[in-house]
């Protein structure tokens, strides 16, 4: 047997079209260094897309290796749950204080953005059952997020293909539009106008439910999955103005963002917010090892201390929280993005991305939009530009030209909620490595269209 027809017989993939994989089977890794992939055959690709926005730092990195193969001799693993703990933890814990904006006072650690993102909402019901407001439960999210799987995490996903079948969301999650100029911003409305709308619908919905049951408002800086749709300035701050009016929480979700994608250390920085609690992911390790964390602000850390007098022990955690190989990759991950300067190497290729992509697919006519911030790039087709007219979404244009790019060896994503392709390379990616992305890209729409 192949080790493609051993897949096809025992593995049940994630996201993936269950019917066709039968038919057509996988396409099988077997080795990366820096953006380059291959497969069980020899093929090699670029991958424009660091795995799923997340191997930061690229493919193969030995310091990584060693750093993992040190801390399984010392100590491979134990748990932190009772007071225990590890010294890695301990020092990451340390390290992320003192590199999250605004006043952030504890982290809890888990092992994906989805449990991260459920355990943000656990945070925030527990804080304000602390408070003595247990009708202040309610979570407003926005169309085109995506925040995880789980059953809540998958709830608070603004992307429909998240729900059917699940039965979800979960009734007390609640949405509002996403700041998506192409489709949201009407004719002849200026950013601020459009800024304003927005930040009025969030308002009337808080009302509309009651501001005595809304608990939190979670966001992305720049949502990825739904289209890397990147905020006009302004609509943090007043998005933020709403939430303080209302004694909301605001979790920003910085699992694609977090550690340098933008540029910076957080979107949240980039885009002026204000968060409550922040959620990590992927890039804390470069995705070598598994980890995800829940960065808590003080004010907030301080309500759920307290709630030891009502509920004793804190009963929340997995067996692999703060797991000390995680960790130790985490720190070794974040020397090495400080050492090498890959944040400004990271904003540096971004703009070569955002140059490239604009050259190759701007002037197309089944090109909506080009856009992108940092190493995040995205390029939308429509049928028509004017008047602006979309796919049928049945057509799933953006998926024929990411399978046509990857025959060519060019790895991008399909965003379906935006009919998208997607760009977010390693942070190592050279110019003519995404050279070469842009243009296999655009043979890959010419193509197909
Ligand atoms: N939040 C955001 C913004 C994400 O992009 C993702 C994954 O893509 C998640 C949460 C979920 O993370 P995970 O797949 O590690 O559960």
């Amino acid at each position: 047997m192949t080790i493609e027809d051993i897949d096809k017989e025992f593995f049940f993939h994630p996201f993936t079209q269950l019917r066709e994989h039968q038919q057509h089977g996988p396409l099988t890794m077997v080795e990366g260094h820096g953006s380059t992939l291959t497969d069980t055959r020899g093929r090699t690709y670029l991958d424009a897309m660091a795995g799923l926005w997340c191997v930061n730092i690229g493919y193969g990195n030995t310091e990584m290796a060693e750093t993992l193969r040190a801390q399984t001799e010392r100590l491979p693993y134990y748990h932190t749950f009772a007071s225990m703990g590890n010294e890695p933890v301990a020092r990451l814990a340390q390290r992320l204080i003192a590199m999250a904006p605004g006043e952030m006072s504890k982290v809890f650690f888990g092992n994906s953005g989805s449990d991260a993102n459920d355990t943000q909402v656990k945070l925030v019901w527990y804080y304000n059952n602390v408070l003595g407001r247990p009708e202040k439960k309610k979570i407003i999210s926005r169309r085109r997020g995506y925040h995880g799987v789980t059953v809540m995490s998958g709830s608070l996903c603004g992307l429909p293909g998240m729900h059917a079948g699940f039965d979800l969301p979960l009734p007390m999650v609640h949405f509002v539009r996403a700041p998506h100029r192409l489709w949201e911003q009407q004719e002849g409305q200026s950013e601020e106008e459009f800024v304003r709308d927005l930040a009025d619908e969030l308002e009337r919905l808080i009302l509309a439910e009651g501001p005595e049951t809304v608990a939190a408002f979670i966001a992305e800086p720049i949502q990825a999955a739904g289209g890397v749709i990147v905020p006009p300035a302004s609509y943090f701050p007043a998005i933020q103005e709403v939430l303080r009016r209302y004694d909301v929480l605001l979790i920003a979700d910085e699992v694609v963002c977090g550690f340098g994608r933008t540029g910076d250390t957080f979107g949240s920085e980039v885009f002026g917010v204000r968060p409550d609690l922040i959620t990590v992911a992927k890039g804390i390790t470069s995705a070598y090892v598994p980890l995800s964390a829940c960065i808590v602000s003080a004010p907030v850390w301080d309500v759920i201390a307290s709630g030891a007098d009502k509920y004793g022990v804190f009963s929340h955690g997995y067996t692999y929280s703060a797991h000390p190989l995680a960790a130790a990759a985490a720190m070794t991950n974040l020397d090495i993005i400080e050492r090498d300067g890959l944040m400004r190497q990271a904003k540096a290729r971004g703009d070569h991305l955002a140059e490239r992509l604009r050259a190759e697919f701007a002037d197309h006519p089944l090109v909506g939009e080009v856009r992108g911030y940092g190493l995040l790039g995205a390029v939308e087709f429509v049928k028509s530009k004017d008047p602006l007219t979309a796919f049928d979404p049945a057509l799933k244009m953006s998926a024929a030209v990411v399978q046509r790019a990857r025959e060519l060896g060019v790895i991008s994503r399909a965003l379906p909620a935006s009919d998208s392709i997607a760009f977010s390379p390693p942070f190592v990616v050279t110019e003519d490595e995404i050279d070469e992305m842009a243009a296999l890209a655009r043979q890959a729409l010419d193509d197909v269209a």
